[in-house]
């Protein structure tokens, strides 16, 4: 009897723990599509048409590397719907001996696995998922009797495991972080490279015309689809970020510009969180190119750290803090957000950027998920739970694991602080200074008060006067309250009023 080996949706790499001794002879892989994998949340259109276009390539793949691959299609008529339906299916079809299979990304999905063994009477074997650099058991290790769970110190740690920019024992250039230097604003002349597009091939466009008549209530757009969906190309974008994007990745990490969600960034989390590409072998891709004079210090350990340090934190942390992660408010904060979330209709230039290249490519940078729409989210009070079904069905990149505490944690503080030392706020000025945003905008962003102010000034104040119980306390926050504090009598009653004027209206609808 066989081995049978499911891969899931975001396990699209060859060298997957489950695979491991395998024999192709004696071996199915079971790949499957699945409505409630489309359906748990409603998945941008891209989004979905990405993972099944690149599922469908990588069965090929698998295929030409000589396994023999089970595939079912989400139109198949026998469909169960489910993982769970569809690995009964198969244990009836094949009969195997045992399953063998790399551990899920998320609770959700864990909880079914575990369930498999006693559910069909063969053994399963769940295997730690080696496509990341630290597993949870040293996670776990790091993070025991500290009081703060700081990325940084988790960063360190993993510098010295992978050996990346490390001179023996210490860090390249003597400092570990160089993000002091990663905070120019938006470049008045350097133009940002071009965007690598890839045709969509027979296969992909098969499921975009599957994705088009089945998910035509889900958000987004399909127009332009121009994803890679193999490893093949993913590497390309890789190599075309290398050469052309990480030389500048660090001066523009924070800054936005109109018309441009890529800018100097990788655009890179959808390969790397489906498997199509390796996070470590990207990282030292990019420190060859630090070696070879090619890119600067500052970029080059600017993106290492995101992904050694951020991506594998967030991913350690998930885990960590237990599946109730996702219900944490810490400033009881319930207001729903608002339908231009949706739509990107809206007249604060910022926010129709942000939002319309969500919605047009499924894709948004940092600043503009965390200091842009976060950062709103966050000022208006949105209702953490809301805003995290909302992230993780907009981006192309969002899984549970990488998306909950990058959204509950780091951008809404619902977790009360365990990722962030202080709330991700800012007013209009943060937005003008690193943005081309505001010279357009119908709003004045020196407002404070007025038909024509910036939304962003009189939430930002009075998000700190409502929380200053809380805050006032906390040392990154002192500055902040210092000028609130500064300000004359009237003038912060009438900040007050502008925001809950404002709010109003948003209730209003
Ligand atoms: P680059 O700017 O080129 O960064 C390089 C790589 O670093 C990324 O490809 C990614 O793998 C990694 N990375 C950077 N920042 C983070 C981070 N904070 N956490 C984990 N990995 C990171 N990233 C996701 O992959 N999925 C998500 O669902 C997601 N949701 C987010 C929600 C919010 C509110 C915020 C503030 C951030 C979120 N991020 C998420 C992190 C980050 O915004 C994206 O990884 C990044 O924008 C992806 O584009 P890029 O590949 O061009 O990144």
């Amino acid at each position: 009897a066989p081995t049978l080996i499911p891969i899931l949706g975001d396990q699209l790499s060859m060298n997957l723990s489950s695979l491991e001794g395998a024999d192709p002879k004696r071996t199915v892989l079971l790949m499957m599509e699945v409505d409630d994998e489309t359906g748990y949340v409603r998945h941008h259109k891209a989004k979905i048409a990405y993972i099944l276009s690149a599922m469908r390539h990588h069965a090929e793949a698998l295929k030409k590397a000589g396994w023999r691959v089970d595939y079912v299609k989400l139109d198949d008529p026998d469909n169960a719907g489910s993982f769970t339906g569809e690995v009964a299916r198969a244990v009836g079809r094949h009969d195997p001996e045992r399953i063998v299979v790399t551990q899920a990304g998320e609770w959700r999905v864990a909880a079914m696995l575990e369930a498999w063994e006693t559910m069909f009477g063969i053994p399963v074997d769940i295997r730690p998922d080696t496509r990341f650099i630290a597993s949870q058991a040293e996670f776990e290790d790091w993070a025991k009797d500290r009081k703060e769970l700081r990325m940084e110190f988790f960063y360190r740690l993993m510098r010295r495991k992978t050996g990346l920019l490390m001179k023996g024992d210490k860090p390249e250039g003597g400092k570990w972080n160089y993000d002091a230097d990663n905070r120019k604003p938006a470049p008045k002349k350097d133009v940002p490279p071009e965007p690598l597009t890839f045709a969509p091939d027979t296969i992909t466009r098969d499921v975009l015309k599957l994705v088009a008549a089945r998910f035509d209530n889900h958000p987004g757009s399909l127009d332009g689809f121009a994803y890679a969906t193999t490893a093949e190309e993913a590497q390309k974008q890789a190599e075309a970020f290398m050469a052309h994007g990480l030389p500048k990745f660090g001066d523009y990490q924070d800054a936005m510009l109109t018309g441009q969600h890529q800018l100097w960034h990788s655009v890179l989390s959808p390969y790397i969180n489906s498997g199509l590409l390796d996070p470590l072998e990207l990282c030292r891709m990019a420190e060859g190119e630090y070696e070879d004079g090619n890119a600067s210090l500052n970029s080059v350990e600017g993106y290492i750290r995101q992904i050694i340090g951020w991506r594998e934190y967030v991913r350690g942390l998930y885990w960590h803090v237990g599946p109730d992660y996702v219900d944490r408010n810490f400033l009881r904060a319930h207001r729903k957000l608002p339908g231009f979330y949706w739509t990107g209709e809206t007249d604060m230039h910022c926010m129709a950027q942000a939002l319309g290249q969500t919605l047009d490519t499924a894709h948004a940078h940092h600043i503009q998920r965390l200091m842009v729409t976060g950062n709103y989210a966050i000022l208006i009070g949105a209702d953490p739970a809301e805003v995290h079904r909302w992230y993780l069905e907009i981006y192309i990149d969002a899984y549970e694991w990488v998306e909950l505490p990058n959204v509950v944690g780091m951008s809404q503080f619902a977790d009360g602080g365990i990722i962030a030392s202080k709330p991700y706020v800012s007013s209009g000025a943060y937005i003008n200074r690193m943005s081309d945003y505001c010279g357009s905008c119908r709003y004045d962003v020196k407002q404070r008060v007025g038909e024509d102010a910036c939304p962003f000034n009189a939430l930002y104040w009075d998000f700190l006067a409502r929380h200053e119980e809380r805050f006032e306390g906390n040392v990154r926050m002192a500055m902040a309250y210092r000028n609130w504090n500064r300000m004359a009598d009237e003038d912060r009653k009438a900040v007050r009023a502008q925001a809950e004027g404002y709010l109003k209206g948003l209730d209003r609808g």
